[in-house]
């Protein structure tokens, strides 16, 4: 999975539309305290789906809308989108879109589809919003001191197996 540009508007921050093309290699985000590197990853986990409270800093799900400043008033939705290739090299473009009171919708290459398959195909591509390769402040430590059940998790989104457990709750009827 490579990750070759990644498109915000109204998301956290990123209000006006923004975009970010990330080269083969090391990258690196700079910049002063409070000044989005932290949203920046947020905004990759939750077009890989992320819906916690506690990874994505906020209280709601409407929380990673832009809230307003003293001098711009609020977004009513946020949107990001992520382009790249698939494990095996296919085209990807993921698209998550939320209103204000509306919820999340997704999109995988231009067609609209459920959370679960966004899920499915990040899993799939061993990497996910919970995958390793995506670390981000605190988390070494967060790492370090993890139960054995949250590391098993973390290794089995490494391993690329993680997808299986969503495929077998979906067998069983869960
Ligand atoms: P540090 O170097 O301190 O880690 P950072 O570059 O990682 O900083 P972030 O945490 O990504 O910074 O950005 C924080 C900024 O994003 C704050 O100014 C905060 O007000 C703003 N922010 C977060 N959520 C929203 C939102 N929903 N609407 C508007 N601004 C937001
Ligand atoms: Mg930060």
């Amino acid at each position: 999975m490579r990750i070759r540009r990644l498109k915000l508007s109204g998301f956290k921050s990123f209000v006006e539309p923004s975009e970010l093309r990330i080269e083969p290699g090391l990258t690196g985000v700079v910049g002063p305290n409070g000044c989005g590197k932290s949203n920046l990853l947020e905004a990759i986990r939750w077009v890989m789906g992320e819906n916690s409270p506690k990874s994505m800093r906020s209280g709601g799900m409407d929380d990673v809308i832009f809230a307003g400043t003293a001098s711009r008033p609020p977004r009513d939705f946020a949107e990001v989108v992520l382009q790249g290739n698939s494990g095996d090299g296919e085209e990807l473009e993921v698209v998550r879109r939320i209103e204000r009171g509306a919820g999340s919708a997704y999109r995988v290459n231009g067609r609209d589809v459920r959370a679960k398959d966004v899920a499915l195909t990040f899993a799939d591509a061993a990497t996910g919003a919970h995958s390793p390769a995506l670390v981000s402040q605190g988390k070494i430590a967060q790492v370090i001191a993890a139960k054995p059940a949250e590391r098993r998790m973390m290794l089995e989104e490494a391993a690329g197996i993680a997808g299986l457990h969503v495929r077998r709750r979906d067998a069983e009827g869960k």
